[in-house]
Formats: structure tokens, C-alpha cells, sequence
């Protein structure tokens, strides 16, 4: 009886060993060799203290992805990246001699402004579009994503955030996005009003300033809190502003009113004259614990 049983566990091993292996033959490196690197990174002179993300900034598939299985067109689209985002972060980082963190890969294979293990992070669909690659992936296939283009992304920010401060500067966060102006699965009916929008949840210092002077200029509809909430959204912004207790903020720009350079440049230039007066604001100057 103790000798089959022996046996048995012995053939169930060989089962395991060859199903591993079979997955590790399956599974494939996200990157190849000369693929770009997953950020792209803008060093100012640390002459600012501005660290500039762009968690949406590029809509690059690695090859070994194969478009998803939704095709490039899907992907130059907004479900694929935040269209706009990156141009303004690289433009307001020269004006500013500011640092800027942009991520290359699309936010579809992997969002890098969720927490692993929400369902967004590796969405199976995103504003009515099926993404069958991210359909039915291992554990194994997960974790590669992970490792490729997830970590080395917040990593990059951090480091940077520390480079900062060892430049004897409290940083100070923004984070840049772009929204479409009306989804497709929910505004149709009611296109989003609003020009830009600033998202913060405990910490409002660095929204309220921004908010405030945005305010100022005649016509622009500026949305607290909107299109999203910094509450329930800005995993980032927590991770990278509110648990270091440093000053942020996420704006978010509507995406047909920089989809041109001339847009693009037009915002870059314009929050680079705001910025530098809420930088001297004395509640922007200190740690604040939440
Ligand atoms: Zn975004």
C-alpha cells in the first residue's frame, strides 16, 4: 500500500515538473532585446524641485504582445493612452529644468496608476473594447508585466524624488494625464464640460493653488475632483505625494485641446507660469504627515 502511494506522489511530481516546464517554454520575455526602455526619463538640473510623472504618456506594445489582439488603431486611440500627456510633461519639464517620469508602454498591458490586484490594472476590457490578450493569462505572464514594466516605473519616481531631496529640496509632485471628451460607454449623452480638472484626496494644498489660478483665466472650466476623483482614483499620487508627505497634485487635461503641438505647448507654457509662484507658497514648503 506505502509503496503504491510512494509511487503515486512519484508520478504526480513528474506531472508537476513537466507542466511547469511546458509554461516556462509558453512564456515568453515581455521585452526583446532592443525594445525601448520602459521609462523615459527627463533630468532637469535639480535647479527645480518639480518631479513630473506621466503614468499614461505612451502607447507603445511590446512586440511579443502583438497589438493585444485589439490592432493599433485601437491603441492610438484614448482607451490606449492618456493622448497628449506625455508631450506637455517633456514641454514642462524644459521650461522648468524640471524632472519628468513618462511611461512608454501602453496603459492596457499594464496600468501603472493601480494597485496590483485591482481588475483595472490588467484590464480585460476598457471603454467598451475587448483586450483578449489580457484574457486568460497566467500567473506567470501577470508577474512578467509586473516585473518589466510596473516596478521599474515607480522605482524611477522614487529615485528621482530622491535625487531631489538630496539636492536639499522638498519635491513637489504633479501628475499629468489627458481624458477624452466624452466616453464612449457613458458621455454620450453628456459630453464633460470641463477644460482641465485637478484631483487630490487628503492633501489639497497643491490642487488648491493650481485650481485657483487656473480660475483665473476667463472662460476655463476647471473641475474639482473631475473627471475622477482623486479619492477613489490617483494610486500614484498616494503612493508618490500623500505617503511622502509631500506636496501633489494630478491634472488632467482634455485630450482635444492638446492633441496638436501647438496645444501642447500652449499648456506647457502656461503651467509653467503658474507652478513656480504656488512653489513659493509658504504651506507648499513642508512635510505635512496624513
Ligand atoms: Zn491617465
Amino acid at each position: 500500500m506505502l509503496r503504491h502511494l510512494d509511487q503515486c506522489i512519484e508520478i504526480n511530481a513528474q506531472r508537476i515538473i513537466k507542466t511547469t516546464a511546458i509554461f516556462r517554454l509558453m512564456s515568453v520575455p515581455v521585452l526583446l532585446p532592443g525594445e525601448p526602455e520602459p521609462v523615459e526619463l527627463i533630468r532637469g538640473q535639480r535647479a527645480s524641485r518639480l518631479l513630473i510623472h506621466a503614468d499614461h504618456g505612451g502607447n507603445t506594445v511590446p512586440r511579443n504582445l502583438n497589438h493585444l489582439g485589439i490592432g493599433a488603431d485601437t491603441l492610438s486611440r484614448h482607451v490606449g493612452w492618456d493622448i497628449g500627456a506625455a508631450a506637455v510633461s517633456r514641454h514642462l519639464a524644459m521650461r522648468m529644468d524640471a524632472t519628468a517620469v513618462i511611461a512608454r508602454y501602453s496603459r492596457l498591458i499594464i496600468d501603472v496608476n493601480r494597485a496590483l490586484g485591482d481588475p483595472e490594472a490588467i484590464p480585460q476590457t476598457s471603454d467598451g473594447f475587448a483586450i483578449p490578450a489580457n484574457v486568460n493569462m497566467t500567473a506567470e505572464q501577470q508577474a512578467d508585466r509586473v516585473r518589466t514594466l510596473y516596478w521599474p516605473y515607480h522605482q524611477s519616481i522614487d529615485w528621482e524624488l530622491g535625487l531631489i531631496r538630496e539636492a536639499g529640496h522638498l519635491p513637489a509632485v504633479l501628475s499629468v494625464h489627458s481624458f477624452t471628451p466624452a466616453l464612449m460607454s457613458r458621455d454620450r449623452v453628456k459630453p464633460r464640460p470641463w477644460h482641465c480638472g485637478v484631483m487630490f484626496s487628503r492633501d489639497t494644498r497643491f490642487g488648491d493653488h493650481l485650481i485657483a489660478e487656473m480660475r483665473k483665466v476667463p472662460g476655463m472650466i476647471v473641475g474639482e475632483n473631475e473627471p475622477y476623483s482623486g479619492i477613489t482614483h490617483g494610486y500614484c499620487a498616494k503612493v508618490h505625494g500623500l505617503s511622502q508627505s509631500v506636496p501633489h497634485a494630478q491634472i488632467e487635461i482634455r485630450q482635444d485641446l492638446i492633441c496638436t503641438e501647438a496645444g501642447q505647448r500652449w499648456w506647457a507654457d502656461y503651467l509653467a507660469t503658474i507652478i513656480p509662484v504656488i512653489l513659493n507658497k509658504d504651506d507648499m514648503n513642508e512635510l505635512r504627515h496624513y
